[in-house]
């Protein structure tokens, strides 16, 4: 047996290549596609950590002498046999090296430890009485005070003759004495289960009866499913039009044919409520992922979905490598989504993984939002995806009125504050009904800055091309690319003027508006600085819905993904914001951010009432947001794409050169340019820049970017590698480094 096999540090292309080794006969049967192996590699006797990629039994046509492996590093492979073509295609799709195509699938921890399957047991806390005669127990006791404690631990034990230990210490009624106690007592007992006993039945008295336009699309995608064989569906519906129940039936006809399913999430809605809906429904067989668990947590739960004890994983972008057993289904919730695009190496996107495992397993695709990237709705044209869509909210719950307000307007009739008179009204008349508001601001571009009014100067980041924020909290200004702190200056530094003063309205001046005309209703805010985590989104999102306050201040964070039954006017505080920004998608950034805020607004019964600020209200987005003619909205933005020879007709390679030292940056970017232009003479490609990139400095470094713009991906991908070696190994780029990316996401 021969075993070809990656070597594991090998991220410089000469040795990011298979290696032939021979399979010692008394490791034959243990070497397996997806091993971890000892091997020796370079002088002497140095050996590396490999992954077995290939097994053949012809010796290879090499001319040097096949040394054999070692030894194995794990008991057990530490990937299959899917996740091995997974590489295969990140390196194939995305220019990587094999070696971090292979890394970014394992998870941390296991990188230098070697895996050996285990069993993990659960403490249990089952009842030790007959479960008839717990009620007369309890009875019985009734009488003694010092029982109450005891006696709310019994209560769940009435539904339930056993519960695990980590799910009763969850729980607010149960005291840590008093469960001892009852142990003691020979009431309860603890005992172990191992993890492998989960066999949940399908909780069917869960699932909601769904309305006709549901059942249709349930309909479709169960036969989607039947079919066996690879289908991808854009699942379009306004929010609240219930896409989640639909797609929670999906995954039920999966688990009953014993396969399981993967659903991607946005991190920020990786909330209780989520996690709730799928739990309530499929039980124990249900795992999250999420950013914060610790390296433990990680190993655990790949293992037991390599297992199969976990046939759900809900989780962000990452969980679409999970190792699962015979999966058949993978849902990317709101797949419009730039977080499903990784930003470090490699740059894959979900989609594409989860596009390329559906495939290759004849499974099915769901990709749900109710705002499609323009690429989603771009396939569907082609007929590459199916379409099923909602168009009714469920239950009562009808559209909210939008009303667009002309800030230019307000201005010529003297109003200079940030919130327009029609705003301000439609706040006053919610919170006075008990009902609540959410008030949006866009982050990028959106920030108050320090700007002196004799001379126009704005103080920028000494280190970033980008202007300080002010933050009230420490009374200092900040810079959100490096973290550079300074005092706020008492006078220009340009002029010596001392009218230097704040301007912009981020969330912390809005705040200050709402404070002093709607204090006694209750403000909160929820944006990058006052959230740290997810747990603090959760906390503030809570006491939202508890009413600890009526009105939400936040950046586009509020705008995803939650339920608020009484939320009734949702207010967009500078619509057009992101419409600046030098990026071909800004538009369709605009209109899916504003849509989905606009999905906040009366969810219950209560009608909604949407106000959009403005200094731009003729811009199509924002006609087309109001006549709610979103068709419309993606052929035109179409149109313009095609004209313009950029996505989705068009596939980009971006290159970002990095220095401290500005000239050198032009000077470098320049030849590349030159290479670029060198290479392409039948003309296929075209080459757009160099130009500075949009935030042309971070932290001291200058950025110039160059894009290269091509139908063909794959010759795209392939020029672009080939054209930037040539140029890597031809120059001497000292301390200049260089970024690229094929399809990014933003500019
Ligand atoms: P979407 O994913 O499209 O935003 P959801 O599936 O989250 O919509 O549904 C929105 C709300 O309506 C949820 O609270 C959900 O439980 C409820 N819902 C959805 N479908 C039904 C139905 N057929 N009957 C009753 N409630 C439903
Ligand atoms: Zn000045
Ligand atoms: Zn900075």
């Amino acid at each position: 047996m021969y075993a070809q096999v990656i070597i594991n540090f090998a991220k410089t292309q000469e040795i990011d290549r298979l290696f032939t080794y021979s399979v010692p006969y008394t490791l034959l049967p243990k070497v397996q596609i997806g091993s971890r192996v000892k091997v020796p590699f370079g002088q002497g006797n140095h050996t590396q950590i490999g992954y077995v990629i290939h097994l053949s039994s012809n010796p290879p046509e090499e001319h040097y002498r096949i040394k054999p492996i070692v030894s194995l590093f794990d008991e057990i492979p530490v990937f299959n046999e899917e996740q091995i073509e997974i590489a295969k295609f990140l390196v194939n799709y995305y220019g990587c090296s094999f070696a971090m195509a292979l890394e970014v699938m394992l998870p941390p921890g296991m990188s230098k430890k070697p895996y050996s399957s285990f069993e993990e047991a659960e403490t249990y806390i089952t009842l030790n009485i007959k479960p008839e005669v717990l009620k007369s127990y309890i009875a019985s006791k009734a009488h003694m005070k010092s029982f109450n404690k005891q006696r709310a631990i019994l209560m769940l034990f009435l539904i339930q003759a056993s519960i695990s230990l980590e799910d009763l210490k969850k729980s607010n009624e149960v005291s840590p004495s008093s469960l001892s106690t009852l142990i003691k007592n020979g009431i309860l007992r603890k005992e172990e289960k191992f993890i492998g006993f989960r066999k949940d039945p399908i909780h069917y008295d869960y699932f909601k009866k769904l309305n006709l336009e549901q059942t249709y699309a349930k309909d479709q995608l169960l036969a989607a499913i039947g079919a066996n064989r690879y289908e991808g569906v854009l699942l379009q519906g306004i929010t609240g039009s219930g896409k989640t129940e639909v797609f929670l039936y999906a995954i039920c006809k999966v688990l009953e044919e014993g396969g399981s399913a993967i659903v991607l999430v946005p991190e920020i809605a990786l909330t209780r409520q989520t996690l709730m809906r799928f739990k309530e429904r499929f039980g124990n067989v249900v795992a999250l992922t999420h950013s914060r668990m610790n390296q433990t947590e990680r190993l655990r739960l790949y293992e037991q979905v390599r297992k199969g004890q976990i046939k759900v994983v809900i989780g962000p972008r990452s969980a679409v490598f999970m190792p699962m057993q015979n999966l058949k289904l993978i849902v990317v919730d709101e797949e419009h989504e730039t977080t499903y695009k990784s930003e470090t190496t490699p740059k894959y996107h979900a989609i594409d993984v989860a596009r390329m495992r559906m495939i290759r397993n004849s499974g099915v695709l769901i990709l749900a939002s109710a705002t499609p990237s323009l690429e989603s709705y771009y396939e569907m044209k082609r007929d590459r995806l199916k379409l099923i869509e909602l168009t009714q909210r469920v239950g009562n719950a009808t559209l909210p009125e939008i009303e667009i307000v002309d800030m230019r307007k307000e201005l010529k009739n003297g109003n200079m504050q940030i919130m327009s008179h029609t705003l301000h009204e439609a706040i006053e008349r919610t919170v006075r009904a008990g009902n609540q508001v959410m008030l949006l601001l866009n982050r990028r571009g959106h920030s108050t800055f320090v700007n002196c009014r004799s001379c126009g100067f704005v103080v920028k980041c000494k280190h970033c091309d980008i202007a300080m924020t002010y933050h009230r909290q420490s009374s200092s200004l900040e810079c959100h690319y490096c973290g550079l702190k300074e005092p706020i200056p008492s006078m220009c530094p340009a002029c010596g003027s001392k009218h230097i003063r704040f301007f912009g309205s981020g969330t912390e001046k809005v705040e200050e508006y709402l404070n002093k005309h709607f204090k006694p209703y209750g403000i909160g805010r929820m944006d990058f600085d006052t959230t740290t985590g997810k747990e603090g989104h959760n906390k503030v999102l809570e006491a939202f819905q508890n009413h600890e306050f009526n009105i939400l201040v936040g950046t586009q964070m509020i705008a995803k993904g939650h339920d608020f039954k009484d939320v009734t006017l949702v207010g967009i505080i500078a619509a057009d914001q992101a419409l600046y920004i030098q990026d071909f998608r800004s538009e369709e950034r605009t209109y899916q951010l504003i849509t989905q805020a606009l999905g906040r607004a009366g969810r219950g019964d209560k009608k909604g009432e949407v106000v959009i600020q403005t200094y731009n209200p003729e811009h199509f987005v924002l006609e087309k947001i109001k006549f709610r003619q979103q068709q419309a909205f993606y052929e035109e933005e179409l149109k313009i794409r095609k004209m313009l020879g950029y996505p989705p007709y068009t596939h980009l390679f971006s290159l970002t050169v990095l220095g401290r030292n500005e000239k050198e940056v032009i000077q470098m970017v320049h030849t590349l340019k030159y290479y670029y232009e060198y290479y392409n003479k039948k003309g296929l490609f075209r080459i757009v820049g160099p130009s500075a990139a949009a935030i042309s400095r971070i932290a001291d470094e200058y950025r110039w970017q160059l894009i290269l713009v091509g139908e063909d991906r794959e010759k795209l991908l392939l020029y672009g590698k080939y054209c930037l070696n040539k140029f890597i190994n031809r120059e001497n780029t000292g301390t200049i480094k260089i970024n690229w990316d094929i399809d990014p996401i933003s500019m």
